[in-house]
C-alpha cells in the first residue's frame, strides 16, 4: 500500500515508477496527488523523468567524446517549429494566466508579431495543411521553411529561454553534439544531434492524438494563444487518481519503447 502524506493543501501518495530507457529501467518513487488528477497536472513529474533521461544521454555522449554542445545563451534552435503537445499547451496557458496583465500583454504582442512574420513568409498556410505536418517529406520542407523565416520563439529573451524550468519536452529533447555555430542553418550544415532512447514528448503526443482525434496530437508552439482561446482542458480527458494517471502514462511509455525496439 502506498504511504499517504500531506504536502501543503494537496494530499499526496508515494507511487513507484519504472521507465524503460535504452535497455535499463529508471526506477524509483514519486509523490503524486492522492485525489483526482489530470495528465496535465502530472507534467512536472514527466518533465523530471525527461530531465533524468536527458542527463543520462548527456553523460553517455560525454563518455563517448562527443559532449552536448548546447549552451545557455544560444537560442539558434529556438527559431524552429516547436511541437507543443496539448497537455503542455494547457499547462502553459494556466501559467500565463498567473502573470501580471502587462506581462501577458507583452507576451501576446510577441506571439502576434511571430504569427504575422510567419504568415508573411507563407509558412502559416503550410502549417494549417495537415499533409505538410504528417508526411515526412513535406514536414521536413515545412521545418526548413519555418527556420528560414527566422522567427524567434515568443518565449526567447536575449537568446535565452524565459520559461526554461517549464519549457516544452521537445525543447529538452533537442540535443546537439556538433559545433554550435552550425546551428545557424541546420538545412545546409551538418548539425548532429543525439537520439533519445525514448522521447516522452511522443508519449504525450500519442495521448493527444487519441483524445483530440487529431493526427498530430500537438500544436505548433507559436499557435499557443490562439489554441488557448478555445478554453480546452485536454487533461480532463486523461484523469483519475495520481497513481492511476501515472500508471497510464508509464504503460504507454513502455509500450512505445517496446515498439521502437521491434
Ligand atoms: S520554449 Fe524556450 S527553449 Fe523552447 S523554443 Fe521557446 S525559447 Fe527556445
Amino acid at each position: 500500500m502506498p504511504d499517504a502524506s500531506t504536502d501543503g493543501p494537496v494530499a499526496t501518495v508515494k507511487a513507484g515508477f519504472s521507465l524503460p530507457v535504452a535497455g535499463v529501467f529508471l526506477q524509483g518513487t514519486v509523490q503524486v496527488p492522492a485525489g483526482r488528477t489530470t495528465l496535465t497536472q502530472l507534467l512536472p513529474i514527466i518533465q523530471n523523468f525527461e530531465n533524468v533521461i536527458v542527463g543520462r544521454v548527456a553523460e553517455e555522449a560525454q563518455r563517448a567524446g562527443t559532449p552536448i554542445s548546447c549552451r545557455a545563451g544560444c537560442g539558434a534552435c529556438c527559431r524552429q517549429l516547436v511541437p507543443l503537445n496539448i497537455f503542455e499547451a494547457e499547462a502553459l496557458t494556466g501559467w500565463m494566466h498567473t502573470l501580471p496583465e502587462a506581462q501577458q500583454a507583452a507576451l501576446a504582442e510577441r506571439f502576434h508579431r511571430a504569427l504575422s512574420a510567419l504568415r508573411d513568409a507563407g509558412v502559416i498556410d503550410k502549417i494549417l495543411n495537415n499533409e505538410h505536418v504528417i508526411e515526412e517529406g513535406p514536414m521536413t520542407q515545412l521545418a526548413i521553411d519555418y527556420f528560414h523565416a527566422g522567427v524567434a520563439c515568443p518565449f526567447l529573451e536575449n537568446e535565452s529561454c524565459a520559461i526554461h524550468p517549464i519549457r516544452p519536452l521537445a525543447c529538452r529533447e533537442y540535443l546537439v553534439v556538433s559545433p554550435p555555430e552550425l546551428c545557424q542553418d541546420p538545412s545546409v550544415n551538418d548539425v548532429r544531434g543525439v537520439q533519445l532512447p525514448l522521447k516522452l514528448s511522443r508519449v504525450l503526443h500519442t495521448f493527444g492524438q487519441e483524445i483530440a482525434q487529431d493526427p498530430r496530437g500537438w500544436i505548433p508552439l507559436v499557435f499557443l494563444l490562439a489554441w488557448a482561446r478555445g478554453g480546452q482542458r485536454p487533461g480532463e480527458l486523461v484523469a483519475g487518481t495520481g497513481e492511476e494517471v501515472l500508471r497510464r502514462f508509464l504503460d504507454k511509455a513502455a509500450e512505445m519503447a517496446r515498439a521502437e525496439k521491434e
